[in-house]
Parts: C-alpha cells; sequence; structure tokens
C-alpha cells in the first residue's frame, strides 16, 4: 500500500481564503448587479469555473467596466487601472491579501524616502504588476542574482519580494545588494503561508519517493513548490486535478508526499488522494 503524506499547510491560505468569502458574499448580497474581476481572482481554474456559476466574472480589461461592482483580486491592482474605475463610478470590494496591501505601504514609504525601489519578483505576475504602480519611476524589476549583480550607481535601495518567491533566492539576491550600497532596505515580504509551503516541500521531499504538486498552472507559489521538490532530486508531478494523474507515475512507489498551492481547494486535493487510493485498488 502506498503510504501517502499530505503536507499539514496545503491548499488554500488565508488571503485566499478571505478574497473567495468575500467574492461570494459580494456575489450573495448583489444578486442584480454586474460583478468583475480582472483577471482571475485567484490562480485555480476550477475555483474561477465555479465563482463564474456564481455571476463573478473575470473581464480581462478594465475599459469593459462600465457599471456595477470589482473585486479586486487576492494580488492587488494598480492604482492607475483602480483610479480609473472609482472615477467610473464603479463600486470596489477589496479583496487584496493584507500581506500584499503592507508591501504596498512599503513601497509607498520608500518612494517618499527617495530610494531606488528593487522588486524581486515574476514581471509578468499581477501582484508585482499591482506594486510596481506604488513605486514610482526608480523601481528595477529583478528576477535573478545575475540581475541584481549588473545593478550599478544607485545610492540607496529599498528591496521588496514577491510574496509567492522562493525564500533561497531571495537571501542569495539580497546578499548581492549588500555589495552595491550601505544604504540598503531590505524586506523580507514573502508571506508566512509561502514559507511555510517551501519548508513542508524540503521535508517532505526527503522522506517520501515520489511528490505530487497540486495547484493551478497558472499559479506562481504552486509552481514553485513543484520545482523545489525537483530541485531536491525528487521524482515529481506538478496537476491541477484528480484527472491529470497519470497512474504510471506512481507505480512501484511506496510513499508518496503531497503538497497543494495556496489556491488549491480541500475538494481537489481529496479528489486526487481518492484517486491515489483507486490506482492501487485498479
Ligand atoms: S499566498 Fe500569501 S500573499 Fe498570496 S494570498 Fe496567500 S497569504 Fe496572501
Amino acid at each position: 500500500m502506498i503510504k501517502i503524506k499530505l503536507a499539514k499547510h496545503a491548499g488554500f491560505c488565508f488571503g485566499v481564503k478571505r478574497a473567495v468569502n468575500l467574492a461570494l458574499k459580494t456575489a450573495s448580497e448583489n444578486k442584480t448587479k454586474k460583478i468583475a474581476t480582472l483577471g482571475p481572482l485567484i490562480h485555480n481554474p476550477q475555483v474561477t469555473r465555479e465563482l463564474a456559476g456564481k455571476g463573478i466574472i473575470d473581464i480581462a480589461n478594465p475599459q469593459k467596466v462600465r457599471s456595477g461592482i470589482v473585486i479586486v483580486c487576492s494580488h492587488g491592482m494598480h492604482p492607475l487601472v483602480l483610479n480609473k474605475l472609482k472615477k467610473k463610478k464603479i463600486t470596489i470590494v477589496d479583496a487584496t491579501c493584507p500581506f500584499v496591501r503592507k508591501i504596498e505601504k512599503i513601497v509607498k514609504k520608500l518612494k517618499k524616502e527617495d530610494y531606488a525601489i528593487v522588486i524581486i519578483g515574476d514581471q509578468e505576475h499581477p501582484e508585482v504588476k499591482a506594486i510596481t504602480g506604488y513605486a514610482g519611476k526608480k523601481v528595477i524589476l529583478i528576477e535573478s542574482v545575475e540581475a541584481a549583480r549588473k545593478l550599478s550607481g544607485l545610492k540607496k535601495i529599498g528591496v521588496v519580494a514577491q510574496t509567492t518567491q522562493s525564500v533561497e533566492k531571495y537571501k542569495l539576491i539580497c546578499r548581492e545588494l549588500k555589495k552595491k550600497t550601505k544604504h540598503l532596505k531590505i524586506f523580507n515580504t514573502i508571506c508566512d503561508a509561502t514559507q511555510k509551503r517551501q519548508e513542508e516541500a524540503v521535508c517532505l521531499s526527503r522522506e517520501v519517493e515520489k511528490m505530487i504538486v497540486i495547484g493551478g498552472y497558472n499559479s506562481a507559489n504552486t509552481k514553485r513548490l513543484a520545482k523545489l521538490c525537483l530541485e531536491l532530486g525528487r521524482p515529481t508531478r506538478h496537476i491541477e486535478q484528480a484527472k491529470d494523474l497519470d497512474p504510471a507515475f506512481l507505480k512501484n512507489t511506496n510513499s508518496v508526499g503531497i503538497l497543494a498551492g495556496a489556491s488549491t481547494p480541500d475538494w481537489i486535493i481529496n479528489n486526487v488522494i481518492a484517486r491515489i487510493k483507486q490506482t492501487e485498488e485498479s
């Protein structure tokens, strides 16, 4: 029998739970109004499909919003977009995760103090795009140690990270930035949920033969967990739902560890566990 070890911190984090609950409450209290998000509320297609069934529609383009309610997703929103919506008298329901909100505040303060602001993160991620909007002109987005090495001519640097970055990579980049100036302010803005999941990925990978990481293919924190397990040399599959699991992966396997990204609902995790057990029986 395969031993299944499920991570303690698997599935919805605090910020995602909060965003989904806020969206559901908004939908039930405003049945006759148009409710939109600009991009997915959270990075899990199965959950966003469920939300669409309740009338919460993802309208990627803010220009298409003319009335009703817009829910700001857990990753926040660029202030220019937010202001345009407010001018159009759109009702805003803010589901920005408080950890992301904290970064926005730090960045605003650094801007006031005339720091060059280094954001470590994925430039295409909505959270990074939103934070950039608060940073002003002296913002530098980097994703690697090499990019940090190339920086020069900066007198004062303030550093923040996208909440779902790799803790190890963040440390390495900050070590590099310390060589650039004496006036360096480092803020560890990687959120608690991410840190715990990454720690568990390391521990579980050492205890089992194979790893399964469950979460949206568009979820940054899920992708990072899968990458971490692979870097530790553990055969790993990133799947979005139970049907994506190829039974051949678990052939001749005695133990498997399960991780799930911060936007993966419990029912998907339970379905995957059921499928693993089924695979064994067949
Ligand atoms: S992963 Fe962290 S920052 Fe993102 S929603 Fe969850 S708690 Fe908030």
